[in-house]
């Protein structure tokens, strides 16, 4: 069906919009999949758009345009993220919560670039595991709204869902269908410059990080992460010295892309069926005389479903279930353990090991009472994942002034419990799931900045969820590391 959605109210976030006569009610893993079957599916945050033939204009361009990423590099993360959900390696995911066209700017994407990096030495040595590296960036572009409309400066406008969609500025929130195209453009060209800064050296262990821990109040604390940046950059120049990297390893990283797989049209635009590429590793009940090929979503190497669109019988799961990919799925408070399960039935059938990273993310006060049952019921399914904490999105509350805002102290509470509890389960944890930037901002409270709630006004710049800013997430890898060091 080449159907648009139904209007629900015209403009801006539908709760859930059911098509009439859609096979709604049948389960999504005893239909043919194609990358356009989640069309005959309820779809929850459906977009209104009113100039369809604008939107047709747009995916027409968009079905034309190469793959942004390859079967080969996707392939290689999944494989990577098999040795997570094994317990070989340690997943580190990060990146702004609504990434936006004017990010794709060469300092904005330096910093973010580095600012991963360092976590990733930090936690590697922590965790003495390789560290696999998710940018939530290159495509970033759609966000998740609880409410079509929001105030502004007095005013109700359409809300704000994502450069993908609409701009921030009270006056850009029409839907423009162009921005489609535009988004493919700035994931392309964030996506090259990661790539020629990684192909230039910049993530060159040889080279000196400059890690700036001036700002760490607590003396003590400041010598602690002064000790473990000695020990990382003493291992590092040891592995020069005795010639230990004749393969150049040492000069790039690898640094994968993701960002939520919420706006169907666009995700399906990017959907190719592609061959196989040479480091597939075949699904143990592989049909045989399939023709070595499948579909892949060439927009991103790694996507996730939302909280709010993980609906067992909606769109975006019917959507995912087809993808060769590695997927995400975020797991909130609402998720009930049988319907985790059922979930991961339909979107990992042939029950690959790590193609599904579950994201969780319940806040600091539910953590405790979800994440046993869910680890349990995951585990007598037989399902090995990827077990990634996301301590962020459980944790936002609302300043007294009305500013959204997250305590660092509840952020690394929800880590320390999420390590704790898989601990306690014989799990493991897999990975974390964080919203930084690379930039100073002032965002989140606390931190060995000492930041306050009065200091959020300072430098407070996200258009969505705020961010850890660079000191606030390169601390967190290092509160993390030190739990696996004692
Ligand atoms: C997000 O990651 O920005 C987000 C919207 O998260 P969730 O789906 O977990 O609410
Ligand atoms: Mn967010």
């Amino acid at each position: 069906s080449t159907q648009p959605p139904p209007s629900q109210n015209g403009k801006g976030v539908a709760a859930t919009a059911t098509v009439p006569n859609g096979p709604a009610t049948t389960p999504a893993s005893q239909n043919a999949w194609s990358p356009s079957s989640w069309k005959t599916k309820p779809i929850a945050q459906a977009v209104m758009y009113e100039n369809r033939e604008a939107v047709q204009r747009s995916l027409t361009k968009l079905q034309r345009l190469p793959p942004i990423v390859t079967p080969t590099e996707i392939v290689k993360l999944k494989n990577s993220l098999r040795d997570v959900a094994l317990g070989k390696a340690f997943l580190l995911q990060g990146g702004d919560c609504a990434e936006l066209f004017d990010y794709c700017e060469e300092n904005a994407i330096d910093s973010k670039i580095k600012l991963l990096l360092q976590m990733s030495l930090v936690l590697i040595w922590g965790v003495n595991k390789p560290v696999v590296r998710i940018a939530r960036m290159a495509g970033q572009f759609a966000k998740p709204r609880s409410s079509p409309t929001e105030v502004v400066n007095g005013k109700t406008v359409p809300s704000f869902r994502g450069d993908i969609l609409n701009g921030y500025q009270p006056d850009e929130r029409d839907i423009d269908p162009a921005r489609l195209v535009s988004a493919y453009f700035h994931s392309a060209t964030t996506l090259n410059y990661v790539r020629a800064q990684l192909a230039s050296g910049i993530a060159d262990l040889h080279k000196p990080l400059d890690w700036e821990l001036g700002h760490v109040r607590d003396p003590e604390l400041q010598s602690k992460y002064q000790r473990i940046v000695a020990s990382i950059t003493d291992s590092l120049r040891f592995m020069r010295t005795v010639g230990a990297d004749t393969a150049g390893q040492l000069q790039t990283v690898d640094l994968y892309t993701s960002h939520e797989g919420l706006l169907l049209e666009y995700e399906q635009s990017l959907t190719r069926r592609l061959r196989h590429p040479s480091n597939y590793r075949a699904a143990p009940s592989q049909e045989a005389g399939d023709d070595g090929k499948g579909w892949y979503n060439t927009s991103a190497h790694f996507l996730w479903i939302g909280d709010r669109t993980r609906q067992l019988d909606g769109a975006h799961v019917e959507y995912f279930r087809g993808l060769e990919n590695p997927i995400g799925i975020k797991v909130g408070p609402s998720m009930d353990g049988d319907e985790l399960v059922r979930l991961l039935d339909i979107v990992n059938p042939k029950r690959e090991v790590g193609k599904v990273t579950l994201i969780t993310r319940y806040g600091e006060k539910k953590v405790e009472g979800m994440l046993s049952a869910h680890v349990e019921a995951v585990k007598s399914s037989g399902h090995v994942v990827v077990w990634q904490c996301d301590p962020m999105h459980g944790n936002t509350i609302t300043t007294a002034l009305g500013i959204k805002t997250r305590y660092f102290a509840s952020i690394l509470s929800e880590v320390s419990s999420a390590l704790r509890i898989h601990q306690e389960h014989g799990s493991f944890l897999g990975g974390v799931h964080l919203e930084l930037t690379g930039d100073a901002v002032t965002e989140c409270v606390g931190g060995s900045e000492g930041l306050v709630e009065e200091d959020l006004s300072l430098n407070y710049t996200t258009f969505c969820d705020p961010r850890l800013n660079e000191k606030q997430a390169l601390e967190l890898a290092f509160l993390v590391a030190g739990h696996y060091r004692g």
